[in-house]
């Protein structure tokens, strides 16, 4: 045992919280979790309610550089990505490594030790490739080491700018950035990314806007092979309307017969399923990924997974980034649809920000407090004016998923070692002056 942490109040799982919690760390795993015991002479006291690491299970980590200038006026999803292209047109791996490194230490700091990325941003302006063809993987994984969270490089397939009945369109602009010519280039390129400790890789098809069956096929084969496949699937109307223009059938239909809907794929979106759509994705023990601050920023609409399907949650554009938000928004944003309550338990929607986002970018061995499992912990203060008087054994689940957020994370531990104390991060200094000069570096 290299670490004890003595927890005040702990989530095992359950509908309630455990007091008195003691953890034993050793190298990077839980050893043992004693319920119920007193403060031992030389433990870590994380003071509060203490949960497993949190999964952000879907991020563009440039899209940070938009916060606040993309919020105002009448625009829809479609205007709000030229002003995306805008940041991504500059990003070099220099001013990548910069900014990924900052937002990653900002999700660090909210309690998110794992982070999806899905990652599309691979080459030169103008198509060009680096004379090191994953300097943009190995940029971000950089990131991510420096800020002291685990990372899912989900490498994007990116092949045409959108679907017409006569046929797949070309990149133009920015988007030649994103693509690797054909799937076979593209899985030649991932194959030949060797990740860092901490860090693994997965296979994602950006959507069918950028992918033609035949590549999917290709894609989904290497999704197999590293076990973690993610798509972009249903997040607008004109999505929908496309790929029945073009194939005479919805997106997720399309998914399933390219063999892209498996137990290890995350169907990110999934906002415009019809009855048959969600059925092929339970059929298939395939899961949904919820971004719904970006979704409702975006105006996209309220996705609504059926029973049965795993949820994961992702920041995506990171208009915030807070991953209470996010959950509470589930089963909030039902509540509104449906004009009834109770929908989803605190326990339901925090194993979605926990577990399931951790099985979802391939580290199922993460998620949870448990002997075996991977030491990550996280603590949010419960003596902070938004959740004073609320942390009892019996409500604190509730208070911390409906009231708590961001701000209220204390302490984080990942793989049994310290990246936030206090408030502050270990790892980086200064993550707001950081955030601030990365983002300068980005607008025109
Ligand atoms: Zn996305």
């Amino acid at each position: 045992v290299n670490g004890r942490y003595w927890c005040e109040l702990a989530w095992l799982g359950g509908d309630t919280l455990t007091a008195g919690v003691l953890v034993d760390v050793s190298g990077d795993r839980i050893a043992a979790v004693h319920n119920g015991t007193g403060a031992p002479a030389g433990a870590v006291r994380l003071d509060g309610i203490t949960l497993p690491g949190l999964a952000n299970v879907h991020s563009h980590a440039f899209h940070r550089a938009l916060r606040g200038r993309t919020h105002r006026g009448r625009g829809t999803f479609w205007t709000w990505r030229d002003r995306m292209y805008e940041v991504a047109e500059r990003l070099d791996p220099e001013s990548y490594l910069e900014l990924a490194r900052a937002t990653y230490a900002e999700m660090a700091l909210a309690g998110m030790t794992t982070v999806g990325e899905f990652h599309y941003l691979h080459h030169a302006p103008g198509g060009i490739r680096y004379s090191e063809p994953n300097v943009m993987s190995a940029a971000l994984a950089a990131a991510a080491t420096e800020a002291g969270v685990r990372l899912s490089i989900l490498d994007t397939c990116y092949l045409s700018a959108g679907v017409s009945a006569s046929g797949m369109l070309p990149l133009t602009g920015v988007q030649q950035r994103f693509g690797d010519g054909d799937a076979d280039a593209w899985a030649g390129r991932v194959r030949s990314f060797v990740p860092p400790a901490g860090v693994r890789t997965g296979a994602a098809i950006h959507s069918v806007r950028a992918v033609d069956p035949a590549a999917m096929r290709t894609v989904a084969a290497v999704g197999d092979e590293l076990g973690v496949l993610h798509v972009h699937v249903s997040e607008q109307q004109a999505e929908n309307e496309a790929c029945q223009a073009a194939y005479g059938c919805s997106p997720t239909q399309l998914l399933a017969d390219a063999g892209a809907l498996g137990t290890h794929s995350t169907l990110v979106h999934a906002t415009h399923l019809s009855t048959v759509d969600g059925k092929l994705v339970s059929g298939a023990g395939s899961g949904i990924c919820l971004c719904p601050t970006t979704e409702r920023d975006l105006a996209d609409g309220i996705g609504t997974p059926a029973p049965g399907i795993p949820v994961s949650l992702g920041s995506d554009s990171h208009a915030v980034i807070d991953l209470f938000e996010e959950a509470r928004a589930v089963e909030l944003d039902e509540r509104l649809r449906t004009g009834g309550r109770g929908h989803r338990t605190p326990a339901e929607l925090m194993h979605a920000a926990t577990e399931a986002g951790h099985r979802a970018l391939g580290w199922p061995d993460a998620g949870r407090i448990a002997t075996g499992a991977l030491a990550d912990l996280v603590t949010v203060d419960t003596r902070t004016v938004r959740l004073a008087g609320a942390a009892t054994e019996a409500d604190g689940l509730a208070a911390v998923v409906f009231a708590g957020g961001a701000a209220d994370v204390r302490h984080v531990v990942v793989g049994g070692r310290r990246v936030v104390a206090d408030g502050t991060h270990l790892l980086v200094d200064d993550v707001p002056g950081r955030l601030a000069r990365a983002i300068e570096r980005m607008l025109p």
